[in-house]
């Protein structure tokens, strides 16, 4: 028959999208579709969610539905539901992402290690355990987490109880070294509504629902858990959904020991691969675990935002060509679009620093890049700092990739060859 084909949704923040691909990572149908926007509370996120999900499984051509074999979603880390997992009744959230719960720091603090990835407003945990007070201990024996891309997994396999996988699981308190829920976490007692199962990034999970599968498809597809690095390579690599599915198969620790990934987006990102799991909660540093090895990660303010507020892209485009990058920019700025650094400095006070401007445009933006090539390569010592293997190559993703003579004012701050990614993965095996 047809070669099998594989289905990867990505839910962003403004909308989701899809991909099929094939064995050999190329696409034979994509799209995209925007979320409605949500009325009032937050329910609303996850109908649109939902709607979403389902307007795309429509969106793929009925030819290539018979071939899907798996579906896999990501969602944005750290965006979690209540979910009672007989009924499908939404019991709390949808949390999303960037909303902080402060008042439920303390308690987290209390139980979790120092500056442990949940020790911030806006972890996982911090969402749960929030909730758990205001509901006065009180949840049913069928409320579960789920995790945004759980959630909509859920709704496709039906399965009670709630799956994860390690990556997404990580915010909530999850060890993927341990391959558990740490001890000073399930002894509390909203422990018993976290995921019950939490699998490898892209191990089948459960068969599609039956009532899915006769509307959308012929196969008895499996839906899988798969990686989750919404915040990690994903945010980094301006892909689609297919080929951050095909991530995990690149885990072949020969090639990816000593790679590191910038992205030069609106903000600047740093992920590399690392043989050690290294990860600070005063710096926003984590790790996520690809098999054998670690994605290390943090996230600067600075980034192409702050161009942005200063310069259109054809005045980047243009100024550009006008900056020697041989020579070292004298200026000293700290560029961010507003007050506030948590990595590779944390500081919630600091203000932008972009002055003195010079004359001339093209000197100020050399200064301003150079400064951020800066910013990047203390990044990047702090990480190995906290124990991260050294890197040897550098990759570059994101708006701020295009630019040249960046590219050549980074690679003499940073001392390392920077190349943009070339290589298209191999996907992982899949067991369907
Ligand atoms: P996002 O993180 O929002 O997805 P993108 O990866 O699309 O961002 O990158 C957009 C950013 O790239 C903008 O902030 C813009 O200032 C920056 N950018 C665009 N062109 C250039 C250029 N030639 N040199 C440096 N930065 C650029």
């Amino acid at each position: 028959g047809t070669p099998p084909l594989y289905l990867g949704i990505d839910f962003g923040t403004s909308g989701a999208r899809y991909a099929l691909i094939d064995e050999h990572g190329a696409i034979h149908s994509e799209g995209k579709r925007a979320y409605c926007a949500p009325v009032g509370d937050a329910a609303g996120w996850a109908s649109s969610w939902r709607a979403a999900l389902f307007q795309l499984l429509a969106d793929v051509p009925p030819a290539h539905r018979p071939s899907v074999s798996s579906i896999s979603i990501d969602g944005t880390s750290a965006t979690a539901l209540i979910v009672d997992s007989e009924t499908g009744e939404l019991l709390g959230g949808p949390f999303l992402y960037n909303e902080g719960f402060p008042d439920a720091l303390p308690a987290v603090e209390s139980v979790a290690p120092a500056n442990h990835t949940v020790c911030s407003p806006t972890s996982t945990l911090c969402k749960l355990v929030s909730w758990w007070a205001a509901s006065g201990g009180a949840a049913a024996g069928a409320a579960v987490l789920m995790h945004q891309s759980d959630w909509l997994l859920w709704l496709l396999h039906g399965r009670p109880g709630g799956v994860s996988d390690y990556n997404s699981a990580l915010k909530v308190g999850y060890d993927p070294e341990l391959g558990a829920y740490p001890g000073w976490l399930t002894s509390q007692p909203y422990s018993r509504m976290l995921p019950a199962a939490v699998r490898p990034p892209g191990a089948p999970v459960a068969a599609l629902r039956d009532d899915v599968r006769s509307q959308y498809g012929k196969r008895s597809y499996y839906v899988l858990v798969v990686d989750f690095l919404r915040t990690a390579l994903c945010a980094l690599e301006p892909l689609t959904a297919s080929r951050r599915f095909l991530l995990p198969a690149e885990v072949n620790q020969e090639q990816l020991n000593c790679e590191q990934v910038t992205s030069l987006g609106s903000t600047l990102a740093i992920k590399l691969v690392s043989r050690v799991h290294v990860a600070d909660a005063r710096f926003g540093v984590y790790s996520h675990r690809l098999d054998d090895v670690w994605l290390v990660g943090g996230a600067s303010n600075t980034g192409g935002a702050v161009l942005r507020q200063l310069f259109t892209d054809d005045q980047l485009a243009a100024l550009s060509e006008h900056i020697d990058p041989a020579v070292p920019s004298p200026l000293d700025y700290y560029p961010l679009p507003k007050k506030g650094e948590r990595f590779p400095v944390s500081d919630p006070d600091m203000m932008p620093r972009l002055q003195p401007r010079p004359g001339s445009d093209a000197e100020y933006l050399h200064g301003i890049l150079e400064s951020i090539a800066r910013i990047e390569a203390k990044g990047y010592s702090l990480l190995k700092e906290l124990g991260a293997t050294a890197v040897e190559e550098v990759f570059t993703a994101g708006g701020g990739a295009q630019n040249d003579r960046w590219t050549a004012i980074r690679e003499r701050v940073l001392g390392v060859a920077s190349g943009r990614p070339s290589r298209l993965r191999r996907p992982m095996e899949l067991h369907c």
